[in-house]
């Protein structure tokens, strides 16, 4: 069986003291895919180290974090389009928009939204989508970029059904990760009405681990919680789903 976590960000500081035992530990359950999404400039010499370590498991995104669109924003988009001239990266992310930490760079998220689709459209990737209290203006901007040359993924999609339908007509699959195992989590209420080919799998650690370990850090190797709860929902055995969700992750990231 062959898992693909769509969304990990393994050079995490929360890993530092065991990183590679957490990394086996993965790989153990099947974890043998493994996209890292980026956050801001701090972190790309770590993304870097950690591709060098396991150069066969590990594909790097590129792109600026909502959370770290701040005064210096220009500057950190400058250093994207370096990394992605200089290096091979499988998507755009994680980009989108947070109103939950900070409303009032609203306006530059949305600048540096957009202007990190185009960089995806120009270099024929991906984009993943990170969206915190902003589906109207996430939507908002996906439905005045459309086109076939923009897809990717909904991270840590935890939206309703209309919500998800609309995702998924933008091109975009739903990243489903610890949220689905949450007794309040309700996506787990209508996820049997969404095709096992518009869902990929994700953890997002070290946050968002699945029950039973929720509050405490997350891994990869937390991703078999996901896939057990996917399993009941669907009604279809673990190697199914994994089998079924790693072919999307290829269909997107094209690796
Ligand atoms: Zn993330």
């Amino acid at each position: 069986m062959i898992i693909t976590d769509t969304h990990t960000h393994l050079y995490s500081e929360a890993f530092d003291e065991d990183r590679d035992a957490m990394i086996q530990r993965a790989l153990d359950v099947g974890v043998q895919r493994f996209f890292i999404p980026a956050i801001d400039s701090s972190y790309t010499e770590n993304m870097f180290s950690l591709k060098k370590n396991y150069s066969s498991y590990v594909h790097l995104m590129m792109g600026l974090h909502p959370t770290s669109v701040k005064k210096n924003y220009k500057e950190e988009l400058t250093h994207v389009e370096e990394m992605l001239s200089e290096h091979e990266f499988y998507a755009i992310g994680e980009i989108g928009i947070d109103l939950y930490w900070d409303k009032s760079t609203l306006g530059i998220q949305q600048e540096a939204f957009k202007h990190q689709i185009n960089l995806a459209k120009q270099h024929k990737l991906p984009i993943v989508i990170h969206c915190r209290d902003a589906f109207d203006e996430i939507f908002e901007i996906l439905e005045e970029e459309k086109s076939d040359d923009l897809f990717g993924i909904f991270h840590c999609f935890t939206g309703t059904i209309e919500q998800a339908h609309k995702a998924i007509s933008y091109n975009m699959k739903l990243g489903i990760g610890g949220v689905v195992t949450f007794k309040n989590g309700k996506i787990d209420q209508f996820l049997n009405d969404i095709d096992l080919k518009h869902i990929v799998l994700e953890t997002d650690s070290p946050y968002l681990s699945p029950t039973p370990y929720r509050g405490k850090r997350n891994e990869s190797a937390y991703i078999i919680r996901v896939l057990d709860k996917l399993s009941e929902i669907y009604q279809l055995p673990q190697e199914k789903i994994a089998e079924i969700t790693t072919q999307n992750s290829k269909d997107i990231f094209n690796i």
